[in-house]
C-alpha cells in the first residue's frame, strides 16, 4: 500500500494521516467547497475537491471519489467513520476498481446493516440478542400482538436505523398505534426504509461494546469493552474503557460473544459489537445482549487504543494489506483507563441545540496523559453541513480517577469561542460524585440533568480569586532584571484596590484588596479575610497561594465578564452592572424565532389556536436533528408566518403568539 484516499473529513481524516505518515504512506485528501481551507486538506500529501457542501453532494458520492482515487494513484481508501464506511456498496466499489477497502468485505457490512437481520444471524450463533420481534411483518396487527407477547414498556427500532434515530419507547398499548405510525413515518423520511423491529426496553441498562480485530488468514481477537452508557438522546457523550465495575467473569463472556460474532459473518478489519447490559439487578450477575454491530473504525476508539496501547488505525492499514493480526488474544492487555468526552458546538444550558459559526478562538490543552483529536483550528467555520463536533477530549490514566481528574483540568483549560459548547457541562457530568463512582446507566445524564445545571454561587475563596484576578497585571515590565522588575512592579501597583461583582437578580458583593510591601494581597468584604500571593502562569492560568494551599483557575476576561474555571466548575463573572436582557425565556413580544437556520417539518397551530404552556408550536429540522418548538406561554396564537417544509434563518420569525397577561 502506497498511498491512502481517506473518504471523510475533519478529526478521523486527520488522525488517519497522521498514523499513515508514519508507516511511510501517502494520503489523499477529499474536500468539499466548504472545507477548501481545512486542516485535513493541507496535512494530507495530496487533496482533490470533490463537489458542494452538503454530504450528499461531496463526501457521499461513490462515483466521484473511485474518481478522485483513481485521479491521484491512490491504491487503497479508508472511509473513516460515517459517511460511506458503513455502505457495502462503496466497499464493492472500491473492490471493483481494484483499490483496497480499507474496511470489512461487503457481505459483511451487508450482513450488519439491517438491525433485524443482524439480530436473527447473532441468535443462530448463540450471541444472545434483547428479546423482542423481528420478523417481516410488518401489520399493525401482528407489531400489536408481538408488543403485547413481549410485554411492555418496549422499545420501536428502525431496522435500518443509526445515530438514536427512530427510536420510540412505549410504556403501555394504548399508545402502540399512534407511536407506530409516527416511528415508520420518522424511519422512512431518515433511512428510506420503514421497517421496524421491536425489543423489550430494558429499564437500567449499560451500553458496553466490545472492539473487534479479525484478519484475513482466520484470526480473530478482542480489545476489551468500552463503556458509553453516558448518553443524551441515545447518543453518547462519554467514552470509557475499560467499563468500571464491570466484573472479570462478564468481561470475559462478553469478549468471547463479540468474537463468536465476528466470525459468525466473516468479519475482516476493525469492528464493534455493541451489548446492552441490564443492571436492573447489579451488574455482578447482570445479563448482556447483543445490540449491533458497527463494521468499522468508532469516533471512541482512542479509549481502547489508550489502554492497550495499539494504534487501530495501523492495525487496519496492516490487515487490509493481507498481514496477520499484530497480536494474539493472550498479549492484549488492559492499562490503567481512559475516558473520552466529545466537545461540540452547542448550547449545553440552552436545550442542547446545535450552535454555529466561526471558531474565533481556539485553544486546546496540552497536557500529561491527554490526547486532542480535533478537525478544526482557530477561524473554522462550524457550519449546518456536518457533524458540529470541535475535537476529541481523551485521558488515560493509571486508575480512573487519575483519568478523571486529567480530563477535568484538559476540559477546564480549552478555550473554544464563537458557537457555544458543551464544555462547561462535560467538566460537571464527568466530575459528578455518582460518576466517579462509577454508578451509571443509559438515564444517567437525564436523571442529574439539574445537578449538572452551571452553579452561580462561588465559594469566598473563588470569589477572592476571581478579585485578585481582576487586579493582578499579567506581565512584569520587562527590560530589568526579572526580580527588579517584579519589586518596583509591585510597588507601582495602587496600595488598595476594591473590585465589584454584580449577579442576576441585583445582588452585588464588593471586595477590596490591600497590598503589602511583600506583594501578599489581604482581601476583605468576605465572610473570612484571607492573604494571597497571585500571579499569572500564563495569558489564562491564575493562581494564588493562600497560605500555603494553592488555589489555581483558568481565567478568561471579556470586557466586564470574567469566566472563571476549576476543579470542572465554570463560574461566569460580571464586573459592571449589566442589563441582563441577554436570551429571555419569554419572549416578551410574543414572536417565537427559530433558534439556528433549518427546516420546518411540521407546524402544528394556527391562528387564534389558544395555547398553553408546552404546547408544541412546530417541528424544526436543522443539523441533520429535528427540534422541536414548544409555547414559552400561555396566549393565542395570532400568526404563523411559515408552512410545512420552509427553509428559515436564523432568527426568522416563526409564530407570533399574543400572550395572556400576568
Ligand atoms: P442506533 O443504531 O440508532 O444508535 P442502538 O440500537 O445502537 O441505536 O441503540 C442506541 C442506544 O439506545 C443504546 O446505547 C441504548 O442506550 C438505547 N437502547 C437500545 N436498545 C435498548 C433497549 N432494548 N432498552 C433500553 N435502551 C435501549
Amino acid at each position: 500500500m502506497r498511498r491512502i484516499l481517506i473518504a471523510n473529513r475533519g478529526e478521523i481524516a486527520r488522525r488517519i494521516i497522521r498514523t499513515a505518515r508514519r508507516m511511510g504512506i501517502e494520503t489523499v485528501a477529499v474536500y468539499s467547497d466548504a472545507d477548501a481551507g481545512a486542516p485535513h486538506v493541507r496535512e494530507a500529501t495530496l487533496a482533490v475537491g470533490i463537489g458542494p457542501a452538503p454530504a450528499a453532494e461531496s463526501y457521499l458520492k461513490i462515483d466521484t471519489i473511485i474518481q478522485a482515487a483513481a485521479k491521484t494513484g491512490a491504491d487503497a481508501i479508508h472511509p473513516g467513520y460515517g459517511f460511506l464506511s458503513e455502505n457495502a456498496q462503496f466497499a464493492q466499489a472500491c473492490h471493483d476498481n481494484g483499490l483496497i477497502f480499507i474496511g470489512p468485505p461487503p457481505s459483511a457490512i451487508r450482513a450488519m446493516g439491517l438491525k433485524d437481520g443482524a439480530k436473527k444471524i447473532m441468535k443462530q450463533a448463540g450471541v444472545p440478542v434483547v428479546p423482542g420481534y423481528q420478523g417481516e411483518d410488518q401489520s399493525l396487527d401482528r407489531l400489536e400482538r408481538s408488543a403485547r407477547a413481549i410485554g411492555y414498556p418496549i422499545l420501536i427500532k428502525a431496522v435500518a436505523g443509526g445515530g438514536g434515530k427512530g427510536m420510540r419507547r412505549i410504556d403501555d398499548g394504548s399508545e402502540f398505534a399512534d407511536a407506530l405510525i409516527a416511528a415508520k413515518r420518522e424511519a422512512g423520511r431518515a433511512f428510506g426504509n420503514d421497517s421496524v423491529l421491536l425489543e423489550k426496553y430494558l429499564t437500567k441498562p449499560r451500553h458496553v461494546e466490545v472492539q473487534v480485530f479479525a484478519d484475513a488468514h482466520g484470526n480473530v481477537v478482542h480489545l476489551f469493552e468500552r463503556d458509553c452508557s453516558l448518553q443524551r438522546r441515545h447518543q453518547k457523550v462519554v467514552e470509557e474503557a475499560p467499563a468500571p465495575g464491570l466484573p472479570e467473569a462478564l468481561r470475559q463472556a462478553m469478549g468471547e460473544a463479540a468474537v463468536k460474532a465476528a466470525q459468525a459473518i466473516g468479519y475482516v478489519g476493525a469492528g464493534t459489537v455493541e451489548f446492552i447490559v441490564d443492571v436492573s439487578e447489579g451488574i455482578d450477575r447482570a445479563p448482556f445482549y447483543f445490540m449491533e454491530m458497527n463494521t468499522r473504525l468508532q469516533v471512541e476508539h482512542p479509549v481502547t487504543e489508550f489502554i492497550t496501547g495499539y494504534d487501530l488505525v495501523e492495525w487496519q492499514i496492516r490487515v487490509a494489506r493481507g498481514e496477520a493480526l499484530p497480536a494474539a488474544q493472550a498479549d492484549i492487555g488492559i492499562n490503567g483507563h481512559a475516558v473520552e468526552v466529545r466537545l461540540y458546538a452547542e448550547d449545553a444550558e440552552g436545550g442542547f441545540l446545535p450552535s454555529t459559526g466561526r471558531l474565533d478562538k481556539l485553544e486546546l490543552p496540552q497536557r500529561t496523559g491527554v490526547r486532542v483529536d480535533s478537525g478544526v483550528e482557530q477561524g473554522s467555520e462550524i457550519s449546518i453541513h456536518y457533524d458540529p463536533m470541535i475535537a476529541k477530549l481523551i485521558a488515560h490514566g493509571s486508575t480512573r480517577q487519575v483519568a478523571i481528574d486529567r480530563l477535568i483540568a484538559a476540559l477546564d483549560e480549552t478555550i473554544a469561542e464563537g458557537p457555544k459548547t458543551n464544555r462547561a457541562f462535560l467538566a460537571r457530568l464527568i466530575g459528578h460524585q455518582a460518576f466517579r463512582l462509577g454508578d451509571i446507566d443509559t438515564g444517567f445524564i437525564e436523571r442529574h440533568l439539574a445537578d449538572l445545571k452551571p452553579v452561580n454561587d462561588l465559594p469566598d475563596r473563588l470569589l477572592a480569586l476571581a478579585a485578585l484576578a481582576a487586579t493582578t497585571p499579567r506581565q512584569a515590565p520587562t527590560g530589568t532584571s526579572p526580580w527588579e522588575a517584579l519589586g518596583s512592579w509591585r510597588l507601582n501597583l495602587p496600595h488598595q484596590q476594591s473590585v465589584d461583582f454584580y449577579f442576576e437578580g441585583g445582588a452585588k458583593r464588593s471586595l477590596t484588596l490591600t497590598r503589602g510591601e511583600d506583594g501578599a494581597v489581604t482581601v476583605t468584604g468576605i465572610d473570612e479575610e484571607l492573604v494571597a500571593s497571585p500571579a499569572w502562569r500564563s495569558a489564562h492560568q491564575f493562581e494564588a497561594d493562600f497560605g500555603g494551599s494553592l488555589a489555581r483557575a483558568t481565567v478568561l476576561l471579556d470586557g466586564p465578564a470574567m469566566e472563571l474555571r476549576t476543579a470542572g466548575q465554570t463560574f461566569r463573572l460580571n464586573l459592571r452592572e449589566a442589563s441582563l436582557d441577554k436570551g429571555e425565556a419569554v419572549p416578551r413580544d410574543g414572536r417565537i424565532k427559530a433558534p439556528m437556520p433549518g427546516k420546518v417539518l411540521s407546524v402544528f397551530v394556527k391562528p387564534g389556536q389558544s395555547v398553553q404552556v408546552g404546547d408544541r408550536l412546530l417541528v424544526l429540522e436543522a443539523m441533520k436533528m429535528e427540534h422541536r418548538l414548544t409555547a414559552p406561554a400561555a396566549g393565542t396564537i395570532r400568526a404563523v408566518h411559515v408552512g410545512d417544509g420552509d427553509q428559515v434563518a436564523d432568527g426568522g420569525v416563526l409564530v407570533e403568539i399574543e400572550m395572556e397577561a400576568g
